[in-house]
C-alpha cells in the first residue's frame, strides 16, 4: 500500500551482527577476507562507482589495507559479503566518484528506491560521530573505538560512550482540511516545506510537535499521529513524521525560523505535485519525508485520486 513506502535513508539492507561487533578477533579476521567490502568515505562524502548503477566502489582488502587503522565500522554482513566503512586520504588510485549523500539520495528516489542510502548513511554517520569524539566527554582523556564501531569506550575513566541520534519531529499540520506549510530563509524561491524542530531533553514526540508548531507559527495543536521516519545523515538526526490536528487556524509567526507559514488547500498542493512548481510555490523533492507526509496526506486521508 501506499503508505508503506520507505523513505530514502531508510530499509538498512545488512545484518548487523550484535555478538559479532563485540568480537574484536573475529572482526580482525573479517576484514582479511577476500569477500570482505569496504566502502570508502572523504569528508563526509561516499566514493561512488562513475557510471548511473547508483552504487558505490567496493574496495576489497587489497585496495583497503594501506587505510586500516583499527578505526573500521563494522556495517554487519549479508549472505555473500562482510561491509566496513573506512575514511583516509585517498591517494587517487581507485576509479571512481566523491559523492555527498543528498546527491546519492536524491538519483536512488528518483529512480524509485534503493537500500544503497541506508547503507552509506549509517557509515557515515557513524565516521563523523567518531570523527567528533575522540576524546571522553567525562575526563577529556583519548577513547578507543570498540564494539565494531558502535561504542568509544574511555581507559581512564572506564565510561563507554554511544553514537548520538538527534530525533527531530516534522509535521503535517491539518484544519479545516488544509495543510499547513512554511518557509525558512534560504529555502529555495517558493518553497514551503512541512515544520520541523529538535525534540528537547524530557519531551515526548507530541509535546515537541505542539511546542515546535506554537513556537514558529502561533498555532495550538491537538492530536498527533506517528506516520514513518526517516534517518538523515546530516549529521545525525531521525526525522519522525507525524500528521497534527490544529486547533485553530490562525497563523502568528513570531521567531525567526520561519520567514512564511500559510495554509495551503488539498488542490494547491495536488497541482504543484503534478506540475512540479514554480518560484511562487513548490514542495520538497521525493527524498524528503515532508514530500512523504503530504503524499501521505492527500492520497490516504481524503482517499482521492
Ligand atoms: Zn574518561
Amino acid at each position: 500500500m501506499f503508505y508503506e513506502q520507505s523513505c530514502i535513508f531508510s530499509e538498512f539492507p545488512l545484518d548487523p551482527c550484535d555478538v559479532l561487533r563485540g568480537d574484536a578477533d573475529a572482526l580482525a579476521i573479517l576484514k582479511t577476507k577476500t569477500s570482505t567490502r569496504f566502502l570508502f568515505f572523504k569528508d563526509g562524502e561516499a566514493l561512488m562507482r562513475d557510471d548511473d548503477s547508483g552504487e558505490p566502489v567496493y574496495l576489497n582488502i587489497d585496495d583497503a589495507y594501506v587505510y586500516l587503522n583499527g578505526e573500521e565500522i563494522f556495517l554487519g554482513k549479508n549472505q555473500q559479503h562482510a561491509y566496513f566503512a573506512i575514511t583516509g586520504d585517498m591517494t587517487g588510485e581507485v576509479e571512481g566518484d566523491f559523492l555527498d549523500l543528498r546527491s546519492i539520495a536524491r538519483n536512488a528516489a528518483k529512480n524509485g528506491f534503493s537500500q544503497i542510502p541506508s547503507l552509506l548513511a549509517r557509515g557515515k554517520m557513524l565516521l563523523d560521530w567518531h570523527n567528533r569524539h575522540r576524546f571522553c566527554s567525562k575526563c577529556g582523556a583519548p577513547s578507543n573505538i570498540i564494539k565494531g564501531g558502535y561504542v568509544r569506550y574511555c581507559n581512564q575513566c572506564d565510561t563507554e560512550h554511544f553514537p548520538r541520534v538527534d530525533p527531530v519531529v516534522i509535521m503535517m499540520v491539518i484544519y479545516d482540511n488544509k495543510c499547513l506549510l512554511g518557509r525558512s530563509p534560504g529555502f529555495l524561491p517558493g518553497m514551503y516545506s512541512a515544520l520541523a524542530g529538535f525534540i528537547e531533553p524530557g519531551e515526548t514526540i507530541e509535546e515537541a510537535v505542539r511546542r515546535e508548531v506554537y513556537e514558529e507559527t502561533g498555532i495550538k495543536v491537538g492530536d498527533v499521529e506517528y506516520i514513518k521516519s526517516q534517518p538523515w545523515p546530516f549529521p545525525s538526526s531521525l526525522m519522525i513524521g507525524v500528521i497534527a490536528q490544529a486547533l485553530d487556524g490562525q497563523i502568528n509567526i513570531n521567531n525567526d525560523e520561519l520567514e512564511d507559514a500559510k495554509w495551503f488547500s488539498k488542490e494547491e498542493i495536488k497541482a504543484v505535485l503534478r506540475n512540479g512548481g514554480d518560484d511562487e510555490f513548490r514542495v520538497p523533492e521525493k527524498l524528503a519525508i515532508a514530500r512523504h507526509l503530504l503524499e501521505y496526506y492527500l492520497r490516504l486521508r481524503w482517499n482521492d485520486d
